[in-house]
């Protein structure tokens, strides 16, 4: 774009890029203040954007299963990672040098992957998500309940911040679609072109259903007038612009769910164990310096407020003055450049304007808040800022821990105990991140249970684990990301949870037949069809839920028992002993190991020869009800529970209920079998 006409931003509406009527605002570069593109909403719908994601996107998204909804997020990943080049490169006018981008397009390709993956071990090849156990709700039986989540029928509207402006709209995409929910992009206005080519990139890549996606860029406007019941909104960004979103009043109408993510003073908290010269004193630093400067320091999570023991306050302040003269500021596509810029000229006012509120209560341990030396830019006309670390000699000043500087800032204070450092942490008021440096376990549990009610995310690094540790800054697709309070209130991400923030979960309350037509699984009290041909000689295609098979019954003698015990080692004494055994409480006598039973249930249900049953991969919820004793006689019950195909391979898997009964009827285990079955005989 540099050098040419900057170019109006398109908006991606109903399927087709429009463009806005108007000549629009212009946007900066980040490190040379020129122009880089204009952004303008004249003429552009947002009623119309929704109606489309109601009408269009959501239907097509609800019709694929989650297997299917998982296995378009993967493509669209690799796709995105075979283009990032094309993100990398518009990521330089945001301020962004190339570690910062990683973090950015990488991470952002990472939370679509993460969850493609583990949307496909941990959600069904389905359209209805089962929430928990069957509660059963009459004494006969007759009476169950359940939860199932369904997904809202509305769009999940994005209001981004500045500075991810591909992670950002990635990490909120990857559950909402996941869910079943079409998405709507208004990224923040400064970095808008960037998300605007990953937009097109999403767009050219033909991968997703129509109206899965859409972009509008500029000033939210009437966006929010538009929403019902069932649309939600994921905002990041600042408490005071959070505060207007929470209380539109259609949001207030319609109990639009409101995620949000706002303003955070992180804390990183040094052990008194952790000495200069320990390994976990220089991780402290290290990761102080890193967070202070990684996207100069424009992350919600980076750490705001460091917290040291005072006896060691002026060693930190030394060795984190030391690393922080090796950074070099400049123009993010120099090389020889650590950190950027900041986003733009009225962030920079920004930082500066909180800088001085900061030294009202601290003094300057390294960097210059006036001025900045850079490579390869002009200072004065890019958003530079030297990274500036502080030093509150007194901890009960308000100011470090209320006024959050959004760049490469951070302020020393110290604590003299443990529950001091307790106390201070809370005067954030709710942070997303927080780290405790130490080696000693006792003073990591004191923290984490301590601070733990005041945060989303908490990192304990020592010497152990720090090779491996993804850092105090980076929010995983695996883990909460959201905080109490000043925080937002909010959770993105955190795996599965993220998807059902875009799902109802509503309680059914019927018989055990509708409840099997509802969750297509087989649950008790539903009918089982015993059929002539045994079902595993069935491939998924020909399989039913419902279908059973029973075998039995079968006599278990003492030789057994005996032979089993021998045979596997497992000579436990109540198994072998009987003076021993009829002295236990709960057995009276010698009794059959549990495995024995469930080896036998498992002769009694199998059908030997080849066949579509590829594999048993494993056993869940396994209790033992009754003891077995000598001369009890098992039967056993196996019925089709959950048929789960794979989308990208010939096979499913199979969950069988097993049910173990004595000749008394009661049962003596209770279990699931996990199967892997062919979808098609001979496949
Ligand atoms: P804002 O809160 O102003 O903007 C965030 C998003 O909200 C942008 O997309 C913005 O659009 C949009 N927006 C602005 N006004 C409204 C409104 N009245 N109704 C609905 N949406 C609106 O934050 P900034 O990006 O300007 O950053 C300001 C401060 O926020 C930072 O200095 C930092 O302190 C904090 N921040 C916190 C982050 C976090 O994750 N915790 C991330 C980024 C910033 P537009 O850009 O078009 O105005």
């Amino acid at each position: 774009m540099a050098g040419e006409a900057a170019e109006l931003l398109r908006h991606y509406v109903a399927d087709r890029w429009q463009t806005p009527e108007d000549e629009g605002t212009p946007l900066h570069h980040a490190a040379t203040g020129e122009e880089i593109a204009r952004v303008s909403v004249a003429g552009i719908d947002r009623a119309a954007a929704l109606d489309h994601g109601r009408r269009v996107g959501s239907p097509s998204l609800r019709a694929l299963t989650f297997h299917q909804r998982a296995a378009l997020l993967k493509a669209l990943g690799s796709y995105l990672r075979e283009h990032r080049d094309a993100l990398y490169e518009l990521s330089i006018p945001t301020g962004a040098t190339r570690g910062d981008a990683m973090v950015d397009v990488d991470g952002g390709i990472g939370v679509l992957l993460g969850y493609a993956s583990k949307a496909k071990r941990e959600l069904p090849n389905d359209t209805v998500y089962v929430d928990g156990p069957v509660e059963q709700l009459g004494k006969g039986g007759t009476f169950l309940g359940q939860h199932i989540a369904t997904p809202l029928h509305g769009v999940a509207v994005q209001i981004n911040a500045f500075n991810f402006p591909v992670w950002g709209p990635l990490e909120k995409l990857a559950p909402a679609f996941l869910a079943g929910m079409p998405t709507l992009i208004k990224p923040a206005s400064p970095t808008a072109y960037l998300t605007a080519r990953l937009v097109e990139l999403i767009a050219e890549s033909g991968l997703l259903p129509d109206g899965a996606v859409q972009l509008i860029c500029g000033p939210t406007g009437d966006l929010l007038e538009h929403l019902t019941p069932q649309d939600m909104v994921s905002f990041t960004g600042s408490a005071a612009t959070a505060q207007k979103v929470r209380s539109h009043p259609a949001v207030v109408r319609n109990a639009v769910r409101c995620n949000v993510e706002a303003d955070s003073l992180n804390l990183s908290v040094l052990g008194p164990d952790a000495e200069p010269g320990t390994s976990e004193f220089d991780l402290y630093v290290k990761q102080l310096v890193t967070e202070m400067t990684v996207k100069a320091g424009q992350k919600c999570t980076a750490i705001r407020r460091a917290l040291v023991p005072a006896w060691h306050i002026d060693a930190v302040a030394e060795a984190a003055a030391e690393r922080l003269s090796r950074i070099t500021v400049g123009h993010p596509a120099d090389t020889d450049v650590r950190m950027g810029p900041l986003v733009s000229l009225e962030q920079r006012d920004e930082v500066r304007r909180s800088l001085k509120a900061l030294l009202d209560a601290g003094s300057v341990v390294a960097g210059d808040p006036e001025s900045v030396e850079v490579i390869g830019a002009d200072a004065d006309r890019g958003a530079f800022v030297s990274p500036v670390l502080l030093r509150a000699d007194d901890p009960d000043r308000a100011e470090p821990h209320q006024v959050e500087a959004f760049g490469p800032v951070a302020t020393l204070i110290p604590y003299t105990a443990t529950e001091r450092a307790i106390e201070l942490a809370a005067r954030g008021e709710g942070s997303l991140a927080g780290s405790v440096v130490t080696a000693d376990t006792g003073f990591a549990r004191d923290m984490v249970l301590g601070v733990a009610p005041w945060h989303g995310r908490l990192l304990v690094l020592d010497d152990t684990d720090a090779g491996e540790s993804t850092g105090h800054g980076s929010p995983l697709p695996a883990l909460v990301h959201g905080g109490p309070g000043r925080a937002g209130g909010g959770e993105e991400l955190g795996g599965m949870r993220a998807v059902l923030h875009h799902m109802q979960r509503t309680a059914v309350q019927s018989s055990p037949e509708v409840l099997r037509a509802v969750t297509g699984r087989w649950v008790p009290g539903a009918a089982r069809s015993v059929t002539e041909v045994h079902p595993f000689r069935k491939s998924l295609a020909e399989l039913r839920v419902g279908d059973t098979v029973i075998g039995g019954p079968r006599e278990v003698t003492a030789g057994d028992i005996a032979h089993f015990a021998e045979f596997t080692g497992d000579t436990f004494y109540a198994h072998t002993d009987e003076a021993a055994a009829s002295a236990n409480p709960l057995f009276g006598g010698i009794v059959a190991h549990g495995y024995l039973v469930v080896s036998l249930a498992a002769g009694l249900f199998v059908d030997p020869d080849p066949g579509p049953v590829l594999a048993n991969y494993g056993l869940e919820n396994l209790r033992f009800l009754t003891p077995v004793k000598p001369g009890d006689a098992l039967t056993v019950t196996m019925t089709c529970k959950q048929i789960i195909p794979r989308t990208d391979a010939d096979y499913g898997e199979v969950r069988w209920d097993v049910d173990v009964t004595n000749q008394d009827e009661a049962s003596v285990a209770k279990y699931d079998v996990l199967t892997l079955v062919a979808k098609e005989i001979g496949s």
